[in-house]
């Protein structure tokens, strides 16, 4: 007979993410809730063990509403998907509404409580919208132009924000798109309706089930604790990024997931090109 596992407190995951490092810092946090074991209280305590060490804490609140097919003459070449079936060729397009946009399945029971506590704040990003609260949420989520993937990421790498993985590995940390862009890598264009029934142009990563193999280049920037049955790790952004951009600009073929994947495909060709240009 085996004793149940004791249920995680948030008084010990605070005290987990203060050996962390984390206590007072800004925070990016990718979660995964059954890592944990049992969670008294389930998602609302992580989120209240997050917001009671940290300071400004943010979470993806991801989504695909950019399906729309691009206008005419605008199909970009090396874009990282098959035009004849990547976009929504049926329905009209619609005005991309923030406030209705589901938060993606894959977010986790974390981000999508999240995204429903009054007071949690949203960027207005048809792909990569952030959620957050804090001292500095209503600033960096405020600038986030569709033109820029991780505008709200970069402002707090900035700021000392450290990315946070409970229980899931690299190819769950958005920071290393970030360490994609840096390394020459652009990213690749969607397209949106704005509320003024404008379509418009998207930036949105690429494939991040690679990002496992980069491991032996960065382990060493992250403090890992156990929390529950979560093996819980942070690292400085800033660092990260700087550490892996010169590894993918020297090494491409890392991150590629396998063989049949358009968008690292893609990427590793640097991204997108004006649908006339020749090939770089
Ligand atoms: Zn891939």
């Amino acid at each position: 007979m085996s004793a149940l596992p004791l249920a995680v407190s948030e008084a010990s995951l605070a005290a987990g993410l203060r050996r962390l490092g984390l206590a007072g810092k800004p925070v990016a946090v990718h979660s995964s809730l059954r890592s944990f074991g049992r969670v008294e209280g389930g998602a609302e305590t992580v989120l209240n063990a997050l917001q009671s060490v940290g300071s400004t804490v943010l979470l993806p609140g991801f989504q695909c509403a950019a399906k729309i097919p691009p206008p005419p003459g605008q199909r970009y070449r090396q874009n990282g998907c098959d035009y004849a079936v990547h976009f929504d060729f049926i329905n009209p397009p619609r005005p991309f509404e923030l406030l209705t946009a589901p938060v993606h399945p894959k977010m986790g029971a974390v981000c999508h409580t999240f995204a429903r506590r009054p007071g949690t704040l949203r960027s207005n990003h048809p792909w990569h919208s952030w959620l957050g609260v804090g001292p500095q949420a209503a600033a960096w989520l405020a600038d986030h132009p569709w033109e820029s993937t991780g505008r709200p990421l970069e402002k707090l790498a900035a700021a000392g924000g450290y990315v946070v993985l409970l229980g899931v590995d690299l190819s769950s940390c958005t920071a290393i798109h970030l360490a994609e862009e840096h390394a020459g890598r652009r990213p690749f264009i969607r397209w949106a309706m704005d509320a003024r029934g404008v379509i418009r142009e998207v930036a949105t990563s690429g494939c991040a089930k690679g990002f496992t193999a980069l491991l032996p280049f960065c382990q060493d920037l992250f403090r890992s604790e156990l929390i529950g049955t979560c093996r819980a790790q942070a690292a400085p952004i800033a660092d990260l990024v700087d550490r892996l951009a010169p590894v993918i600009r020297a090494q491409p073929e890392l991150t590629r997931c396998g063989p049949d994947c358009l968008r690292c495909r893609d990427a590793i060709l640097c991204g997108p090109l004006p649908p006339d240009s020749l090939p770089a």
